[in-house]
C-alpha cells in the first residue's frame, strides 16, 4: 500500500509510466508436446504462470521502498501485481497475507447478482485483509456505486485467466478480440493466449456483514 498525495493506492493498481511490452516481442514456438503456442523471443521463467500460460508484460514503476510509484491509473490493474496477490492470496491493497482462521475475504459487487452458497463465483479481484476491506468497499468506484457483498470463502482454487487470445496466420501472429470471460486452465485455447488477470473460484463461502466481521476482530476499533 502507498499512502501518498494520491491517497491510499492499492498495490495492484497500474501506474502512469508503466508500459506494455511491444507486440514484436511475441513469437510462435512449440511446447514440449509439440503444440504450437505463443511465446516471447527472450522468454524468462516469470513470463509463464504456474500452469504454463504466457502473461502480458508490463513494466513496473517501483520506488526505493519497493512499492509501486507514480500517478495511479485507477481503472487498470497491473498484470504481474494482480497475479502475485491472487496467486499468494495477499491483500490487493497492502500485500499482507489475506488468509484468516475464518476464511479468505473477498468483496464482490451487488450488481453481479445475488450470492447464495450454491452460486459459482469466479473472481479476478484478489482478496482483502480486514483492515482494507472496508476501505475498498467505500473507495472502489464500482463497489461504491452498486453496493458490495463481503464473502468469506473457505477455499478459492485457481480457475484460469482473463486476457487476450492470439492466433497464427499467413501474416504471422495476430491479436483476436478479447472479452472479460475467464478461460479455464486446461483449455487448449490458452496456448495462444496472453493472460492479464488470474481468476479463482470461491468455494464454501458465506456472506458476512463487513462491519460485524471487522468488529469481531477488533472490538476496540481500528
Ligand atoms: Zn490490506
Amino acid at each position: 500500500m502507498n499512502t501518498t498525495k494520491h491517497g491510499v493506492v492499492p498495490y495492484i493498481t497500474a501506474r502512469e509510466g508503466e508500459e506494455a511490452d511491444s507486440f514484436l516481442a511475441l513469437r510462435a514456438a512449440f511446447d514440449d508436446a509439440g503444440h504450437s503456442r505463443l511465446a516471447y523471443w527472450d522468454e524468462v521463467r516469470e513470463d509463464r504462470d504456474v500452469r504454463g500460460v504466457l502473461w502480458a508484460r508490463v513494466s513496473q514503476s517501483i520506488a526505493a521502498d519497493r512499492l509501486p510509484a507514480g500517478v495511479p491509473k485507477w481503472r487498470l490493474v497491473h498484470p504481474a501485481r494482480q497475479r502475485e496477490c491472487m496467486l499468494t492470496l495477499r491483500c490487493q491493497v497492502c500485500v499482507d497475507d489475506a488468509r484468516t482462521p475464518e476464511g479468505i475475504l473477498f468483496l464482490e459487487s451487488k450488481k453481479d447478482g445475488i450470492f447464495t452458497s450454491s452460486t459459482t463465483i469466479r473472481t479476478a479481484q484478489p482478496p482483502l485483509c480486514r483492515r482494507h476491506a472496508r476501505l475498498a468497499a467505500k473507495r472502489c468506484p464500482y463497489l461504491a456505486a452498486h453496493g458490495h457483498v463481503a464473502l468469506l470463502a473457505q477455499s478459492a482454487p485457481l480457475y484460469g485467466v482473463i486476457g487476450t487470445p492470439h492466433a497464427y496466420g499467413a501474416k504471422g501472429i495476430k491479436v483476436l478480440a478479447a472479452d472479460d470471460t475467464p478461460v479455464p486452465y486446461g483449455n487448449p485455447a490458452l496456448r495462444w493466449f496472453l493472460a492479464s488477470q488470474l481468476v479463482r473460484t470461491l468455494r464454501s463461502f458465506r456472506v458476512v456483514d463487513l462491519d460485524d466481521f471487522i468488529q469481531a476482530a477488533w472490538p476496540e476499533g481500528l
